[in-house]
């Protein structure tokens, strides 16, 4: 893409009233702007992101055999009272339609909606396990909606739910969706600062899991044993907190960011819903249940919370908006390299702008993709690139950047 044809401009300071460095630096850079508290359009840079995060989540549940669907944002009432959570939700956006006088919901959450579903589509064993998924926006009213994309009230989530015969399933499936998530952090670059976390399991478990990611900007705090790379959170630690795997005194106390959570429902929302199986034998049975959540913008947020540096951010090459930030220092001379890179199926986003080289450099920083070309009449027929991670640049021929995308 040219970058004289995007509509958005980088800013020249980030928005004053934002704190977090993810706010911060989104918002300068020009991937999402901000309409009111915890509240954010996405840019095109944005939405390229967020689109590339999206795709390693769908790829990841799909791989545990997530089936896709999209469930409603608005919801009636009368599923919120069947489960006591519309009294008991604090954060849940209330409000009545002026046509029908009914009172609705805004989907914080979509238990309320996957249960009586599935109700309408399963009726024996033979059709557990089953597992359900969508990516989708989901409204909290947060009390302090401040940290940038780490907390909104208006959010892109993954929600997986998973439907099984007895809890020897339901543990095995959720020791495979634990798995999942690891891979997702993996690949989003964040798996060397985030922990498994052990935090509460309501009334049904002994423990629910956490995936916590270490960053000034988080808002909880985790105790962390080096020796089994596991966390627990201070929520459930206690004044003595202990390693819930080895036992072991000695923890790295840690501020976090939850990126994803996974817990075992067990039968909290079948029993309301009278969301039950007829076993092989044709007993009846509650269905039990898994949740799997995992916030998308939130995710983006931490991403940047963790890579980056006082230039700018330094985005992971599997989420980049483009691979390539091309810098021409003389008008047209990108171009030809544009072509035949674009045409080879690389993600280029080209700087053809008329600004002064300072400002291009400054802007690449900013913007934070992986490589960075640059062509000038002192690069001749040659091209100089650097990793937005490195200090050194170095001048090379085309096949040696083909090779990098
Ligand atoms: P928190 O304690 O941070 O409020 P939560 O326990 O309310 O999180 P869940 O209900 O488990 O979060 O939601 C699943 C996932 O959705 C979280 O792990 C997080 O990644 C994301 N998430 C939750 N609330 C927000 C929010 N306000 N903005 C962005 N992402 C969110
Ligand atoms: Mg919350």
């Amino acid at each position: 893409m040219r970058q004289s044809e995007l509509f958005t401009k980088t800013l020249k300071e980030a928005p004053r009233e934002e704190e977090a460095v993810n706010a911060r630096l989104l918002a300068q850079a020009g991937f999402v702007d901000k309409t009111m508290a915890g509240v954010y359009s996405f840019l095109p840079l944005g939405l390229r992101v967020l689109k590339n995060v999206e795709r390693i989540v769908r790829e990841e549940m799909t791989c545990i055999g997530g089936e896709e669907i999209l469930m409603p944002s608005l919801q009636p009432k009368a599923n919120w009272q069947t489960t006591g959570r519309w009294e008991t939700v604090d954060d849940l956006f209330k409000f009545t339609s002026f046509y029908s006088r009914s009172d609705l919901v805004l989907g914080g959450t979509h238990e309320e909606i996957i249960a009586p579903l599935v109700k309408k589509f399963l009726l024996s064993y033979r059709d557990l396990p089953r597992a359900i998924f969508q990516i989708q926006t989901k409204f909290r009213d947060e009390k302090r909606p401040k940290s940038g994309l780490l907390r909104g009230r208006e959010f892109v989530m993954k929600d997986l739910y998973s439907f099984h015969e007895n809890e020897a399933d339901l543990d095995r499936y959720y020791e495979k969706a634990k798995r999942a998530y690891q891979k997702i952090f993996r690949r989003a670059g964040i798996a060397k600062k985030t922990y498994l976390t052990y935090a509460s399991g309501g009334t049904f478990s002994q423990y629910s899991h956490e995936f916590q990611t270490i960053t000034p900007a988080g808002e909880d705090t985790i105790f962390i044993c080096s020796g089994c790379r596991v966390a627990i959170n201070k929520e459930i630690a206690g004044s003595d907190p202990a390693c819930p795997v080895c036992g072991r005194k000695e923890l790295d106390s840690q501020n976090t960011i939850e990126v994803g959570n996974i817990f075992k429902l067990k039968d909290k929302f079948s029993k309301p819903f009278g969301l039950r199986f007829k076993t092989a034998e044709g007993e009846e049975k509650d269905v039990l249940m898994g949740c799997y959540g995992l916030g998308l913008n939130r995710l983006i947020g931490t991403i940047v919370e963790v890579s980056h540096d006082d230039r700018g951010i330094i985005w992971p090459e599997s989420v980049a908006p483009f691979r390539f930030h091309l810098l021409e220092f003389k008008k047209g001379i990108g171009q030809a390299l544009y072509r035949k890179l674009t045409s080879s199926g690389a993600s280029v986003l080209y700087d053809d702008r008329a600004v002064s080289a300072g400002e291009k450099f400054a802007d690449a920083d900013l913007i934070g993709l992986p490589w960075r070309i640059v062509v000038s009449e002192k690069t001749g027929s040659k091209m100089e690139v650097k990793s937005r991670k490195s200090k050194k640049s170095q001048l090379v021929n085309y096949d040696f950047i083909r090779k990098l995308g």
